[in-house]
């Protein structure tokens, strides 16, 4: 798969069906493969601490999820998102042979998560869940290798999904490990996603941080970095 860096931080040159059909093989061949989404908040954490940009960089996909990323690759023309992908995913649970776990969010949302996908998605296969407030991490492990899932999506927000998965890939046997952050919570009916239109116009971000104040302490930051990425757009 192609990259490109954003200050630093890898970028997939890819497209949804690549990666599906990157995937699929991956399952077939029974090898490992993760992926990371990667949107201005990412290349924050990432530049900001040095052990998070190795964690980062140890991932094999990096989708452009974020507008801004987008906007500084010339390479690249639209957001690959993290919700985006895990909907492909369960589309073509069939051709790729997808056995599913859930691990993040509340107990509820997860629960509601899991049915949403199985009234939507005709013989989907979601062979276990866990919330994302477990304490005993050797029990988690047991439960998704016995469930013999291929595919683990972890929605527990960033930096902890990826530290999570850094920490566990070895020990964990399904083959794709996917951070998607407050993908469950959308999945599941408890957030709304932005309309269309506000996604087209490229303020996704805008809409998350109005209905998710907790989102307005990193503004500083974002927009120190805002300015670096739009520094690198000129050159
Ligand atoms: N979460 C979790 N365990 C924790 C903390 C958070 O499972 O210890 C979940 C939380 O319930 C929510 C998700 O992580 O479902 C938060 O995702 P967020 O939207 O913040 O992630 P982002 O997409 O911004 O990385």
């Amino acid at each position: 798969m192609k990259k490109t860096y954003v200050l630093n931080v890898p970028v997939s040159i890819t497209s949804y069906d690549e990666i599906i059909n990157v995937i699929t093989r991956k399952i077939h061949d029974n090898e490992k493969f993760s992926v990371v989404s990667i949107n201005l908040n990412k290349i924050i954490l990432a530049n900001e601490d040095r052990k998070i940009m190795k964690i980062i960089k140890s991932f094999d996909c990096f989708i452009p999820d974020g507008i801004s990323v987008v906007r500084s690759c010339d390479e690249i023309n639209d957001r690959i998102t993290g919700i985006d992908l895990f909907n492909k995913i369960c589309e073509n649970n069939d051709k790729i042979d997808a056995k599913i776990f859930l691990y993040g969010a509340s107990e509820e949302v997860v629960l509601a998560a899991k049915m949403n996908l199985l009234k939507k998605y005709d013989g989907i296969k979601i062979v276990g869940y866990e919330n994302g407030y477990v304490n005993n991490n050797d029990d988690l492990i047991r439960k998704i290798n016995l469930s013999g899932a291929n595919i683990v999506f972890i929605a527990m927000g960033s930096p902890r999904q990826e530290k999570w998965i850094y920490d566990n890939r070895k020990v964990i046997k399904a083959n794709i490990l996917i951070g998607v952050g407050g993908t469950f919570d959308i999945v599941s009916g408890k957030l709304k996603r932005a309309p269309k239109l506000i996604r087209k116009m490229g303020i996704e971000w805008l809409y998350r941080m109005i209905r998710e104040p907790k989102r307005l302490k990193n503004v500083p930051l974002q927009i120190k970095y805002y300015f670096k990425l739009k520094k690198r757009r000129k050159k």
